[in-house]
C-alpha cells in the first residue's frame, strides 16, 4: 500500500485525494492546506488527517474545530510519495522540502517543465515515469491534445498538429478571473506556449498552438486540424477514438450541443463534482480532407488530470503496466462512457466489485 500526501488542497488536490483513496493500492495518509476553510471542513469529513502547510497557521485551524495532525513536513517524512497540488510556482519553491526528506514528488501542469525528471501523460509516456522520483503531470489543456494525438500516431503517424484552445477563464470557484465581458486572444503572441508544453510529451512532434480565454467557467474547447502521415476516413478516426477509454465521442442524437450540457451529463449521472475525466469530443466534428483531420473537443480543466496522476503514482512505484494501472485507475473512478450514457459510472463499478 503506497502511503500518499497530498500537499495543495484546492480544486486539484481535493480531487487527487479521493481518486488515490478509491484504489486498492494506495492510500491517502494526510493533506496540508493553509486555511481552515469549507474545503478544510471536507477533508476532515472524509478522514484525511490534516496538516498545516505554514505551521504558523496552526492555530486558526484549531480555533475553527479543525484538529491538526502536524506540520507539512512531518506529512513528507511520513509519505511514501507527495502529490503537489499547490498554486502554479509554489510546487517549484516546495521541490526543496521533498528532497530533504528522499520523499519523491508529483508536481502539477502550472509549473514549468524543468521541476520534474519527467513530464507525464498516462496514454502517451507511461514508461517514462518508471522508478523517476520527481514526475510532472501537464496540464489539463496538454492532457487532453496528448490523449488525441498518441493513437493518431501510433496509428497514422502525425505531421503536424495546429490547435486553437478557446479556454475557460477561470474555475467556478476563482470569481476574481475573468474576462466578464470578453474575448482575449490569450496568449496574443503566436504560437502560444502550449505547443511546447505538448512537445514534453512527444519531443519530436510538430505543433503550432494558438490560445484565447472566454467568460466561461465550464470547460475548455479545442479545435483541432492534425495533418496525418496518410489518408484515413473521418469514420475510421472516430473508431480509433471511440477505442480509448478516456476519451468520449459524442453520440449524434443526445443533443449535447456544447459544454453546458456535457457537465449536466455529469451531474445527471451523478459524478462525483460532476467531474468529465475523459476528452469529449463531437463525433459530428470529425472531419477528414485528405491528410487532414479536423475536429473538436471539451476538455474539463478541473478533472482531467485526475486519473494521470493515480497512474503517475504506479508508474514511478512500478506497480503495475500502463495497461492495468490505466485500466485499475478508471475501473475505479468510473472513467469510460459507453453505450448507456446513463448511470455509467455505477455500471463501471459494479463491473469491478464482481471482478
Ligand atoms: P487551487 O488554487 O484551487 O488550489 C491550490 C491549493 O493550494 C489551495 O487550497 C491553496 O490554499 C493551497 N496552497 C497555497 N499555497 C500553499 C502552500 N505553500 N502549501 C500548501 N498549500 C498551498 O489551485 P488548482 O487549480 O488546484 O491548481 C493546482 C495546480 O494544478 C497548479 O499547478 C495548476 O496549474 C494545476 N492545474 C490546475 C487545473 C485547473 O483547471 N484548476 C488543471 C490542471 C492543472
Amino acid at each position: 500500500m503506497i502511503r500518499v500526501g497530498v500537499n495543495g488542497y484546492g480544486t486539484i488536490g481535493k480531487r487527487v485525494a479521493d481518486a488515490v483513496e478509491a484504489q486498492p493500492d494506495m492510500e491517502i495518509i494526510g493533506v496540508a492546506k493553509t486555511q481552515p476553510n469549507f474545503e478544510a471542513h471536507t477533508a476532515v469529513k472524509r478522514g484525511y488527517p490534516m496538516y498545516a502547510a505554514i505551521p504558523e497557521r496552526a492555530p486558526l485551524f484549531a480555533e475553527a474545530g479543525i484538529e491538526v495532525a502536524g506540520e507539512v513536513d512531518e506529512l513528507v517524512a511520513e509519505a511514501d510519495i507527495i502529490v503537489d497540488c499547490t498554486p502554479s510556482g509554489i510546487g517549484e519553491q516546495n521541490r526543496e522540502l521533498y528532497e530533504t526528506h528522499h520523499t519523491p514528488a508529483i508536481f502539477q501542469g502550472g509549473e514549468s517543465a524543468d521541476v520534474a525528471d519527467v513530464s507525464f501523460n498516462a496514454r502517451s509516456n507511461f514508461d517514462a515515469a518508471r522508478d523517476a522520483d520527481y514526475v510532472r503531470v501537464v496540464s489539463c489543456n496538454t492532457t487532453g491534445l496528448s490523449r488525441i494525438i498518441a493513437p493518431l500516431e501510433e496509428e497514422y503517424g502525425v505531421e503536424k498538429v495546429r490547435a486553437t484552445l478557446v479556454r475557460r477563464g477561470g474555475d467556478p470557484g476563482q470569481n476574481s478571473r475573468g474576462p466578464i465581458n470578453d474575448i482575449l486572444p490569450n496568449p496574443i503572441k503566436v504560437p502560444s506556449h502550449h505547443g511546447p508544453d505538448v512537445k514534453t510529451i512527444f519531443p519530436d512532434l510538430e505543433i503550432d498552438t494558438l490560445g484565447l480565454k472566454v467568460p466561461a467557467t465550464l470547460m475548455h474547447v479545442h479545435a483541432l486540424n492534425v495533418t496525418l502521415g496518410s489518408d484515413v476516413t473521418g469514420a475510421h478516426v472516430r473508431q480509433l477514438l471511440e477505442q480509448e477509454d478516456r476519451v468520449y465521442v459524442i453520440p449524434e442524437g443526445l443533443g449535447i450541443d456544447g459544454a453546458g450540457k456535457l457537465k449536466d451529463l455529469a451531474l445527471d449521472a451523478g459524478r462525483p463534482r460532476g467531474d468529465l475525466w475523459e476528452n469529449c469530443v463531437w463525433g459530428e466534428s470529425i472531419g477528414v480532407n485528405g491528410r487532414d483531420l479536423y475536429l473538436f473537443q471539451a476538455i474539463h480543466q478541473e478533472s482531467d488530470v485526475i486519473p494521470e496522476n493515480v497512474d503517475a503514482i504506479r508508474a514511478m512505484f512500478d506497480l503495475k503496466d500502463q495497461k492495468d494501472s490505466m485500466a485499475l485507475t478508471d475501473r475505479q473512478l468510473g472513467v469510460g462512457i459507453s453505450g448507456d450514457p446513463s448511470g455509467f459510472s455505477e455500471q463501471a463499478r459494479a463491473e469491478f466489485a464482481d471482478d
